[in-house]
């Protein structure tokens, strides 16, 4: 057995290179901290499973600098067709329709195995090696951090010192487990298949199709390639559970979808949970992404959620690691991210529990709502971006925070376009930044030099106005681009730059 005290060379441990793990090892890289990242598969994943980037995670690749790489390798989603019995429906017409409330208005879709290897990509490029083939079996923790037990690729053990574990090891979670955390919750009661076919046939060309009957849902994703398709959808009614393949769900997928069937490269089942775990910090270890949270696939949201999740803890480690914060930073991981997981797990469970039902409600929500009223109430105007506001996760906030101290802070600051740039520039170095729309009283201007914190100004504009900003308050913005402080008072601006962001000279 090996013995590894590096815990101050590499202070922090990922467990699991999913696209949570692989984004926090970004973000810490990016950020000056060393690490380890294990994980016990030989290679990355290959199956497309989450393909909705969402524009919340695209404004923070920006400030990583691999947005425009990540959206080169997707493409947005213009269309969702509904059809019903062989007939179009209706089609809800997406492209731009967050325009004026973010840099990156759109959907964009990307399937997972590809995300995953654009993360890699980089992450090989700053020099950052997987160490694959390797599993965690058990962690242990002590007064000034965590021992990990970990079997390597030659049946080698190795225990791993580190100030820190971050588990992104998964629904799964060994983790999870060995911290004693609850994953409370349920599992849904119909099995799912997900599929990739070879199909002859003409269905509608949306990005996206969905074929919606009384007794079923069907959705079938055009892929790269000719007459190749992406499947999925319940596991038909009378089907026996057990060793499910293919033709027993051929059926019911043709009668849907009016595709004839040539070939079956890849097919799976699975069941959908819905899930919290009840903490996400136990001392200095922390869960992230599935390991922390899985619910159902409404939405595009699980990937999305553990790269926010990443995209909030890295910061807060890092500060605690050089020293620049009060250590209390780190109870506001689960502070803010459990919150919204919770909330998130709750309102994609109401959706698709009446998507996926067999009562009569579930008949009426696939039969008729979807087909008939969905396509007409797209067409409202404000439906569109009530629809991007809330799937986008661009209104996730923290007010309840002990890092929000301000009447509206805990928000991401507001997006807006000034002149021929816009105000996330000035995020893209991923460190605490003051703006200002309007005028910066002398007193703040002091306070942001002293504590080494860049302020930028803006002119106040009915534009400005629009984006929802309040004229002349100090918005202190954490390096994830969330606002800490929001008012216009120089005291509790003072205390609060005391507290929380030690000067840190650049
Ligand atoms: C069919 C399907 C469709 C989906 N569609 C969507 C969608 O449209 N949108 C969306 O946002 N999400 C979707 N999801 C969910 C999405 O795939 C997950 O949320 C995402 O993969 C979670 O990433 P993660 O990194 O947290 O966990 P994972 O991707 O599960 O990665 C965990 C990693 O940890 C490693 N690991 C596990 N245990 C250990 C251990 N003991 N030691 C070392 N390594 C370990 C594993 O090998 C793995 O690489 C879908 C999932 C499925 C299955």
């Amino acid at each position: 057995m090996q013995s590894s005290t590096d815990a101050q060379s590499k202070p922090v441990l990922i467990v699991g290179a999913g696209p949570t793990g692989l984004c926090l090892a970004l973000w810490l890289n990016r950020l000056g901290i060393s690490f380890r990242i294990i994980d016990q598969a030989s290679g990355p994943g290959t199956t497309s499973r989450a393909i909705i980037c969402h524009a919340r995670t695209l404004e923070m690749y920006q400030s990583l600098g691999i947005a425009e790489d990540m959206i080169s390798h997707g493409s947005k989603l213009q269309n969702v067709t509904i059809a019903q019995q062989g007939q179009i429906r209706g089609s809800l017409k997406f492209g731009n329709i967050g325009t004026g409330l973010s840099p990156f208005p759109f959907i964009l879709s990307l399937p997972q195995d590809i995300h995953e290897r654009v993360l890699l990509d980089h992450l090989q490029r700053a020099g950052v090696t997987i160490e694959r083939n390797t599993t965690l079996e058990s962690l242990k923790q002590h007064d000034d951090g965590v021992t990990a037990r970990v079997c390597g690729p030659h049946s080698d053990h190795e225990d791993i010192s580190a100030s820190y574990v971050a588990g992104c090891d998964g629904a799964r979670s060994t983790v999870r487990k060995s911290c004693g955390i609850k994953f409370e919750g349920g599992t849904y009661e119909q099995k799912f298949f997900v599929s990739d076919v070879n199909a002859t046939g003409h269905i509608p060309t949306g990005d996206v199709n969905i074929f919606a009957s009384g007794r079923n849902f069907c959705i079938a994703i055009p892929l790269p390639g000719e007459k190749r398709y992406r499947v999925l959808g319940l596991v038909p009614e009378g089907v026996k559970d057990g060793d499910l393949k293919f033709s027993d769900v051929q059926p019911a997928v043709e009668d849907n979808t009016r595709l004839g069937i040539t070939a079956v490269n890849w097919f799976s089942t699975y069941s959908v949970h819905h899930r919290v775990a009840s903490q996400f910090r136990e001392h200095n270890v922390f869960l992230l992404g599935d390991a922390a949270h899985v619910h159902s696939p409404v939405g595009g949201q699980g990937m999305n959620t553990g790269l926010g999740d990443a995209a909030n803890l890295a910061w807060k480690l890092a500060s605690c690691l050089k020293g620049t914060t009060d250590p209390k930073i780190l109870d506001t991981y689960h502070q803010e991210r459990a919150a919204f997981a919770t909330e998130l797990v709750n309102s994609t469970d109401r959706i698709f529990t009446l998507v996926q039902a067999r009562s009569f409600l579930g008949t009426v929500a696939r039969s008729f709502m979807l087909p008939y009223v969905l396509p007409i109430a797209f067409k409202l105007p404000w439906i569109p971006t009530f629809a991007f506001k809330k799937n986008s996760q661009i209104q996730i906030s923290y007010p309840q925070s002990d890092l929000s101290t301000g009447n509206g802070a805990g928000c991401r600051l507001p997006w807006v376009e000034t002149g021929e740039s816009d105000n996330y520039k000035s995020l893209e170095d991923s460190r605490w930044v003051m703006h200002v729309y309007g005028e910066a009283s002398d007193e703040v201007a002091t306070l942001a030099s002293e504590s080494y914190i860049p302020l930028h100004r803006y002119a106040w504009s009915d534009h400005v106005s629009k984006a929802g900003l309040v004229r002349d308050s100090v918005y202190l913005v954490r390096p994830d681009g969330y606002v800490g402080y929001l008012g216009t008072d120089p005291g509790e601006l003072g205390d609060y730059l005391k507290r929380w962001t030690v000067p840190e000279q650049k």
